[in-house]
């Protein structure tokens, strides 16, 4: 038997999820239990696949309202929005539960080269950073590959910004650069610190995130610059050359706003108070259009829902779809969902998130009892079609966390090829145009039938 993979998430995104992927035994082609399903199945992947819909929906979301901080203007606008559309996709008990949200705001900012010859660098100041004094500020720079290497210069660092040039391996392990570099260069007496772009060398492209102060530490404005920018600084420095560089962040902090979860069901015909919980979070970085991280997630999900609906299948237990708010720099809807809900935790009988794109060879990964795990793997034949059969070890997410935790619900996550999803990850290049329609379809398909059978088999998932 494979490891049971539960894992508390709290980085934001499900991007940690990525780093395990054990496969499991293959199931039995045709188990025979799933019989009574197979023909409402093949109609759900069916329709799915038959059209557009979910990702021209996702065109208009992410055309309509772009990017979607928390606590920004076009996130309450795509909320609305998404509340409205529910209600005409057929979506019961729709509604708006509010939750307050941190208001993080960019402002003005660039990074630049001083000497040698002035270079303007590709930059996003970290979600949560703060700002540079006004006008900027300028300090050599010291570029370490890694916490040790910091370490071991540290006598070095006083008064100098840090750029950690970590090449990128897994995001699990490169992001603990983004989250917590400027703490480890803060406590050395740095004025700022620089990070390489988590993820693969793209096209020049920085990836913003956020970044980790902890307690006790004198907070100092943190950047992500690009691959090739940091690669350039590195090889100047590495040939004895010293680099200035002048950072300028008007970043800032403002007090909590109200934002909302959306929640829209189909109510279950036998069985209404156990639920099958699918979603993704609303929210996005401030730059691209967040169309991977994660307007996909949720269109994914909520599509599933949409199809039953649409097809006149109303499974015995009840299907809920959660469009979760602040993930990206708070995991505030999450831990509301989880509050609110606390009492119904146990009624939770299966939760799925979806928030590492839909870039294929995509993959289902679970984390449950191996008697669940049985279960789901006997669906996952239906799913052979859409090349998706095989389930791995790894579910859960960010989102669905802290219930599912409470409920001791089993957990799955739909996992995206993770190399061209970090390419693109919290960059300006996140937008639709990096997602194939007939990969947001079969998405959208396997999951409606992985929730379809979870929401009407007549015993619950166990536990
Ligand atoms: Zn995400």
């Amino acid at each position: 038997m494979p490891p049971v993979v539960r894992t508390v998430l709290v980085l934001a995104c499900a991007c940690a999820l990525l780093a395990t992927s054990v496969h499991t035994q293959a199931p039995a082609s045709r188990p025979v239990w799933l019989e009574p399903y197979r023909e409402v199945a093949a109609r759900l992947v069916q329709a799915a696949t038959g059209d557009q819909f979910a990702w021209r929906r996702l065109a208009e979301l992410t055309d309509t309202f772009g990017h979607r901080l928390g606590g920004s203007e076009n996130l309450d606008r795509a909320v609305v929005w998404a509340v409205e559309a529910m209600r005409r996709d057929g979506l019961e008990n729709v509604r708006a539960e509010e939750v307050m949200v941190p208001r993080w705001v960019r402002g003005r900012e660039s990074a630049e080269i001083t000497v040698p010859p002035k270079h303007s660098i590709a930059m996003l100041g970290l979600g949560g950073s703060i700002a540079t004094p006004p006008g900027g500020l300028e300090a050599e720079v010291v570029v370490v590959n890694a916490f040790e290497e910091l370490r071991s210069r540290a006598a070095d660092i006083r008064g100098r910004i840090v750029l950690f040039n970590a090449p990128f391996t897994t995001y699990s392990d490169t992001v603990a650069y983004r989250t917590g570099g400027a703490r480890a260069a803060s406590q050395l007496g740095a004025v700022a610190a620089l990070i390489r772009g988590v993820g693969p060398t793209g096209l020049r492209t920085p990836h913003t995130g956020s970044v980790q102060y902890g307690q006790g530490i004198s907070p100092i404005p943190a950047a992500s610059i690009s691959a090739e920018d940091a690669d350039r600084i590195a090889r100047l420095t590495s040939r004895g050359g010293r680099v200035r560089v002048r950072l300028t962040m008007e970043a800032r902090a403002d007090p909590d706003v109200l934002s909302a979860n959306v929640v829209g069901e189909l109510r279950g015909r036998e069985r209404p108070e156990e639920i099958v919980l699918l979603g993704g979070h609303f929210d996005s970085w401030d730059v691209g259009t967040g169309a991977s991280d994660d307007a996909v997630g949720c269109i994914i999900t909520w599509e599933a829902a949409r199809l039953m609906a649409r097809l006149g299948i109303r499974p015995r237990r009840t299907v809920r779809i959660v469009l979760f708010t602040n993930e990206e720099n708070g995991l505030r809807g999450a831990t509301a969902y989880a509050a609110k809900h606390a009492a119904h935790a146990g009624n939770h009988v299966f939760a799925l998130e979806a928030d590492s794109g839909v870039f294929e060879p995509a993959s289902l990964g679970f984390s449950g009892s191996a008697a669940a795990r049985n279960i789901v793997r006997d669906i996952g034949t239906l799913l052979a079609p859409l090349g998706l059969s095989e389930i791995v070890a790894g579910g859960g997410g960010a989102d669905i966390g802290p219930i599912a935790q409470a409920g001791n619900a089993p957990m799955m996550a739909y996992l995206g090829n993770p190399g061209r999803y970090f390419a693109i990850h919290h960059t300006p290049a996140d937008t639709i145009e990096r997602i194939a329609p007939e990969e947001v379809s079969k998405a959208a398909a396997a999951i409606a039938v992985m929730a379809y059978v979870i929401a009407e088999m007549p015993e619950r998932l166990p536990r």
